[in-house]
């Protein structure tokens, strides 16, 4: 089992342009010794929009909520739908309106500049807006890579069944947005080993996930309440968890085919509450793994890059109008 190193939450929210409400549950520049970006590469960031009501945007048109026009360069974004509709368009072409239970995910690699809002119907209409934006590193070999726009649409996610350890019976369904869930695969294309799975428990019992041990595991509790390997963890918070058994860089080809196979297990335990026995609340949850990348990150702002130099060049290129080239 993969145990629980810590329970973070409890940060205060703030404003992303004026369409996203979000806490930072991490970012690659924490310096925290207990909680940094050795323990989460590689993903950089995670913002989390808890559900927000908005009002309708009498300007929806000329004045939508959200961020405008601005680059990203060396990782990808995603963006991940829970309730409201988010609009996205980029230098390199790619336009989309996600909904939810849509996902998103921008490769910025050498260079994009993108837009984020609230969708014009969304923004006519107002309501619940909830959204996860998570940043993930590329690796060198890969920073530099032509910008890319996926929309992975819910239907086109696998959706697997979780089922009760004890009886079988399925107690709730995982999207698979990115890696592998047995000899399902994920719909996303990544550049490293990540897994990323929407997961929704509706139904009381206990199952049983699997992750590899060679991976950083975190995992988001956006509704609800359960037992994560029987300890109690409530809505708004992030588990993180020890670090990978296996950090083993320098394996032989059958080692390497040994790690691919060798995984931790978590245990998820829904309990119905007594008071509300007909009607529980379900437990939405997002789990996070991935092999780290292990380099060096320089990043400021809205850049990643893996040295101070590259990072220093990025602005440059941005001030003189060679950004992306
Ligand atoms: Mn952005």
């Amino acid at each position: 089992m993969r145990s629980i190193k810590h329970i973070h939450g409890d940060k205060a929210p703030h404003w992303v342009g004026d369409g996203f409400y979000v806490k930072t549950l991490f970012n690659h520049l924490d310096n925290d010794p207990y909680f940094n970006h050795r323990h989460t590469d590689p993903f950089l960031l995670l913002d989390y929009g808890q559900p927000t009501n908005f009002a309708s945007n009498p300007n929806f048109e000329t004045q939508p909520h959200g961020v405008g026009q601005h680059p990203h360069k060396g990782f990808e974004t995603v963006t991940i739908a829970y309730s409201g509709e988010i609009s996205h368009a980029d230098s390199a072409g790619g336009y989309d309106v996600i909904q939810q239970g849509d996902v998103q995910w921008m490769t910025a690699g050498r260079g994009i500049m993108h837009e984020e809002f609230h969708s014009p119907a969304f923004g006519q209409s107002g309501g619940d807006f909830s959204m996860v934006q998570l940043w993930v590193n590329l690796p060198s070999a890969h920073k530099l890579t032509d910008p890319k726009y996926q929309t992975l649409k819910r239907h086109d996610l696998p959706i697997v069944n979780l089922t009760d350890s004890e009886n079988g019976r399925a107690i709730g369904k995982a999207a698979i947005i990115a890696g592998e869930w047995q000899s399902t695969m994920g719909a996303a294309s990544t550049f490293t080993p990540i897994n990323m799975w929407d997961i929704e428990l509706n139904s009381a019992g206990s199952t049983t996930l699997q992750v590899p041990n060679s991976h950083n595991v975190l995992l988001l509790v956006q509704e609800g309440t359960l037992l994560i390997n029987a300890t109690p963890v409530s809505a708004g918070h992030l588990v993180q968890f020890a670090a990978p058994t296996d950090t083993d860089s320098d394996i032989n080809f059958t080692n390497a085919q040994a790690v691919a196979q060798a995984s931790d297990s978590i245990e998820l335990t829904y309990t119905k509450s007594s008071d509300d026995e007909h009607a529980p609340t379900p437990v939405k949850l997002l789990l996070l793994s991935g092999e780290p990348i292990g380099e060096p990150v320089a990043g400021y702002g809205p850049f990643v890059m893996n040295t101070q130099a590259e990072l220093k060049q990025t602005f440059r290129d941005y001030q003189t109008g060679n950004f992306g080239k």
